[in-house]
């Protein structure tokens, strides 16, 4: 049964099968399933994944230093805690989201445009 992309991108699972892991190691996808055995080696999310973490963790930690400021926090303990923070969520969401907009580009199979789509 083929997963819902954003089902297989939370699991961080083939978007095909929804079994195989996607990942050989933290941000390197594999180069094939190890359940169906489909092929990941054209798969590009460039710099989406990177957008859409800054997006979330601006949005957190942007606030979370502010608040901090204004409840009197030493600067030194309100700069690091936001970015003990920031650097935690960007390392834990980096991969989700990779593997979600990559099964998002697999369900709609969306490849790099050539001359030969615009002839
Ligand atoms: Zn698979």
């Amino acid at each position: 049964m083929t997963p819902t992309p954003f089902l297989a991108g939370l699991r961080m699972r083939c978007p095909q099968c929804g079994q195989g892991e996607l990942f050989q190691s933290y941000l390197k996808l594999a180069d094939h399933c190890r359940a169906c055995g489909a092929d990941f080696r054209a798969a590009d999310a460039g710099d989406g994944p990177a957008v859409f973490v800054i997006l979330v963790v601006g949005a957190v930690a942007a606030p979370l230093l502010f608040i901090l400021q204004i409840a009197g926090a030493p600067t030194w303990v309100a700069i690091g805690a936001t970015l003990a923070v920031a650097t935690a969520l960007c390392l834990a969401l980096l991969p989700v989201f990779k593997a979600t907009l990559f099964a998002l580009q697999w369900k709609h199979k969306a490849r790099e445009a050539t001359h030969e789509d615009i002839e």
